[in-house]
């Protein structure tokens, strides 16, 4: 061991060794691996070896095909087998629901380039004959999944680590963590101390621990995780022998079990809905190549249904329980990337399933580190997408929420109850007595629509439309017709002040910053010329701007705030947080409303469109701004969440003589979209560029050089390649969610697919044996099969949309190519909504105001 390397990653399970290799790849080998005691010491040695593609989020699922698509080159470069068994697997849906779920992930599954296939419950049988059909209603196939040893994996990255310089020093656990003022970090360990530019936190079942060192408390908590092995079945030996091929693997979300073939038996494991955290506050540091004591009886209402639905395995003897932690963030997917507040101090932990997802960790947290930028759009696994209310208990009842939800359907308009109450506003008993049903906004709870009186204000969770869509109409329709008030609090707010606080806003933001008492919306790119932020920015004094984002990205893009701070100290930062809430009020009235408030003219003359202006509303000192995301006519009014209810009660009182009607998130966000408004995180994110985000508008190229100038004049100059679009769909009963395949008629001329190719799946056999038609390997053409059929070919996907209630009609934001984004012709695109292609159109001009006369009043 050296006395200085410029990174040191702690922890050598498969995510420490992946991290170690993809440094090393990418060309920084002057680094060091420290495992406390051998590799595969935590939860990496007894895991059960399965890997797949499909992930809730298309992002991570691309990162969970690439980390498939690395294993071969992996055991090129280390000489070391992983024991790749790519045998293809289905999972099994039990009811409609459960099939409308697989037809989702199948059609999110043609833009990605996977190759899935929907079947009967007789074809899944013909592939695995273990099972009882009659208790399915269809299957999907999907030829990229296997099983691997992962002891053997995790040392292959280590070796191919250490060919490519990296080093690895074993039986040394790290001790302290701390920062020296030139920014280098101590590590210190059992041999000595070690100095570092960077060090990485993959310290799997201790990764608390690690992050404690540095006094952060990471969202991450191990669960007991039991599967089984059978002893030998003859069923299995004969169907190899009549085959010649190996059993695929089978998922059965209702029994909550996973299945495949170990050696001539089968492996079988279940995410039990008792299940039970282990070593919820602190990990022992004696734990090590450890088993935990089995406990059958909490799995028997599992296996009691998995034999049931698998009379093959009914029968076969057990002949071994394998139990053991693992760890999971509050959602189940990765924490990866830069914390803020600290530098150079790296996560990536809360892994959980770190055969399908190690090597995209690794390949993303390297070109992080390396490039300043992870390459991929990781959102769904940033370490930053967790606030301060993801405390240890938060992350308890939400993790045991996540594993014992991990094979249930989470519905789109589904809240899930754990860990609620976190963060109130002051008007949350008034919400709730007014019937409000709460969803959860960045901890936040947030009222999403409000049920008449004698309605029970609950959500009745569908893919359809469901029991909230009339009273969100009414909502909607009130407020565009009279007036609306809604509540604000879950907006990002910061406080930018200092002298240098003009110049550099306007090095970080694509659009000039506004005059004193003016207001500009405006985004915020990288170096790459991609989208990390989209803003609203006030001028509220010579050197205080004030700014509202996006509540879900607050740590994201403090993060990248306090990295780009002058170093003399001239700009300050403030989050606000909730110690600054919100109201807002809209629709025709809502001027009236506001002039019978305040005690300073507010006529569309005296407080234009896009101004701000510091008054007191019924009393209380507030901040308005002229704007809303209804683009409607309205305000946003923000004050000390002492005066909210003060103001609230206030706007109710005058509002009367208008039939004033609270309305929630979702009449706002229904609102949005009959105005063509993308939103953060859904139209807006790192993938695309400012001119395919359709945001010109807002990108001034003259004003200075501003963080990525170069990158977007170039996607200028070159023109961008997709471009987003709002579409008008002629939906059924169900509108778009999200992520759904956009199909265009190619009219002669040729488009292209969108989806990645791969090529290495397992091909679909019948019960013949025979390699189905068009299945992996047995066709070369697989690559693109679900992405084209007949004149139609998939072109784009859609990020949001849903009802526009005032205009009436089904609408749709997404990417589609360049070419075909002002082609507003009839018959020309369709979406697939739950396996049905319905017809769309691209709609340019916003269906309501397009004007924006009532916007500006
Ligand atoms: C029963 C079971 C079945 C599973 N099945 C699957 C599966 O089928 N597919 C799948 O993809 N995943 C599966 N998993 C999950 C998988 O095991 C984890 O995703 C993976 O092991 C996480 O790896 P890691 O490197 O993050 O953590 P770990 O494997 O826990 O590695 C962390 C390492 O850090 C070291 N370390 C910690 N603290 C220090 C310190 N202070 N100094 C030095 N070193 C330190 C530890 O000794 C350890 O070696 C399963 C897990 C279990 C328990």
């Amino acid at each position: 061991m050296k006395s200085h390397y410029k990174a040191v990653v702690i922890g050598g399970g498969v995510v420490g060794c992946s991290v170690l290799f993809h440094l090393a790849r990418a060309g920084w080998t002057d680094i060091c691996l420290i495992e406390r005691s051998e590799l595969t010491s935590g939860s990496s040695w007894h895991a059960a070896g399965g890997f797949h593609t499909l992930n809730g989020d298309p992002n991570v699922a691309k990162l969970q095909a690439y980390t498939v698509s690395l294993y071969k080159e992996l055991e090129e470069i280390s000489g070391q087998s992983c024991s790749l068994h790519l045998t293809g697997g289905v999972m099994l849906a039990d009811s409609p629901e459960r099939m409308d779920f697989l037809r989702l992930a199948h059609a999110k599954g043609r833009y990605l380039g996977m190759d899935t296939e929907l079947i009967t419950p007789s074809e899944a049988k013909a592939m695995f004959p273990l099972m009882d059909e009659s208790h399915f209603v269809g299957a999907m196939w999907d030829p990229v999944e296997g099983h691997l040893d992962p002891s053997g994996t995790t040392i292959a990255y280590s070796k191919a680590a250490k060919k490519l310089g990296a080093e690895i020093v074993l039986r040394n656990p790290v001790k302290e963590l701390t920062q020296q003022p030139d920014g280098n970090w101590n590590v210190v360990t059992e041999q000595g101390v070690v100095k570092c530019e960077h060090v990485v936190n993959c310290g799997g079942l201790w990764a608390r621990e690690i992050g404690r060192m540095v006094g952060l408390e990471l969202p991450v908590l191990a669960m007991e995780h039991m599967y089984l092995l059978t002893e030998p079945m003859p069923e299995v030996e004969a169907f190899n022998k009549e085959t010649g091929r190996e059993m695929i693997g089978v998922l059965d979300f209702k029994g909550e079990i996973y299945t495949r073939q170990e050696r001539n038996g089968i492996l079988l494991g279940t995410y039990e809905k008792a299940c039970k955290p282990w070593s919820p506050v602190n990990t022992p540091w004696d734990f090590g190549h450890e088993l935990l004591a089995p406990d059958l009886d909490r799995i028997a209402p599992s296996l009691e249904i998995g034999f049931r639905h698998f009379p093959g395995i009914a029968n076969a003897g057990i002949k071994q329980v394998i139990n053991g932690p693992f760890t999971f963030a509050p959602d189940g997917n990765p924490l990866v990337g830069p914390v803020q507040g600290l530098t150079n101090y790296w996560v990536a932990c809360g892994v959980m399933a770190g055969f399908s997802q190690g090597g995209g960790v690794g390949l993303a947290l390297s070109n992080w580190m390396v490039n300043g930028d992870p390459g991929f759009d990781v959102w769904g696994m940033d370490v930053a997408r967790w606030g301060e209310w993801a405390s240890l208990r938060y992350t308890n009842a939400k993790v045991r929420e996540n594993y014992s939800r991990r094979f249930s359907i989470r519905f789109p308009n589904e809240e899930l109850p754990a860990a609620r109450p976190a963060q109130t506003t002051p008007l949350y008993d008034t919400m709730l007595a007014q019937n409000a049903v709460m969803g959860d906004s960045w901890g936040l709870e947030t009222p999403l629509w409000f049920a008449p009186q004698g309605t029970e204000p609950k959500d009745i969770v569908s893919f359809h439309r469901s029991n909230d869509f009339e009273h969100v109409g009414n909502e909607v329709r009130h407020t565009r017709d009279s007036l609306g008030v809604t509540e604000i609090a879950n907006f990002a707010k910061y406080e930018v002040t200092g002298t240098g606080c003009e110049a550099f806003l306007n090095h970080l933001m694509t659009n000039k910053m506004p005059k004193a008492g003016r207001i500009v919306l405006t985004p915020m790119l990288n170096e790459f010329g991609k989208l990390i932020g989209d803003f609203t920015i006030a001028k509220a004094g010579d050197e205080r701007f004030i700014i509202w984002g996006s509540s879900a990205a607050q740590k994201y893009h403090m993060r990248w705030f306090e990295k780009h701070l002058p170093a003399d100290g001239s700009v300050r930062i403030h989050r606000y947080d909730q110690t600054l809430v919100g109201l807002s009020i809209a629709g025709p009235n809502s001027q009236k409303l506001l002039q019978k408030l305040v005690d300073v003219d507010v006529s569309s003359k005296a407080f234009r469109f896009m101004d701000f202006r510091e008054m007191a509303v019924g009393g209380a000192t507030c901040m308005v701004n002229r704007i809303t995301y209804t683009g409607d006519l309205g305000y946003e009014i923000w004050m000390q969440p002492a005066y909210q209810q003060l103001v609230y009660r206030a706007i109710k009182q005058a509002g009367e003589e208008f039939g004033i009607v609270d309305f929630g998130m979702r009449a706002l966000l229904s609102m949005r979209l009959e105005k063509n408004f993308p939103t953060w995180f859904r139209e807006l994110r790192p993938i695309y560029g400012p001119f395919e985000g359709a945001m010109e508008r807002f990108i001034k190229m003259e004003k200075n050089d501003f963080v990525g100038r170069a990158a977007a004049a170039k996607e200028l100059a070159d023109g961008p390649k997709l471009r987003r679009v709002s579409m008008i769909v002629d939906a059924a009963d169900a509108d778009v969610m999200g992520d759904e395949p956009i199909w265009a008629r190619r009219k002669g001329k040729d488009f292209g697919t969108v989806g990645k190719t791969h090529d290495f799946g397992a091909p679909r056999f019948d019960a013949s044996g025979q390699a189905v038609r068009g299945s992996t390997a047995a066709s070369g053409a697989s690559a693109v099969r679900g992405l084209q059929d007949g004149d139609w070919s998939v072109v784009g996907w859609v990020t949001s949309g849903g009802y526009a209630h005032h205009v009436g009609l089904s609408m749709a934001q997404g990417y589609v190519p360049a070419a075909l984004a002002d082609d507003e012709s009839a018959g020309l695109f369709e979406i697939e909504i739950l396996g049905h292609r319905r017809p769309a159109r691209i709609n340019v001009e916003p269906p309501f105001d397009p004007s924006g006369e009532k916007m500006r009043g």
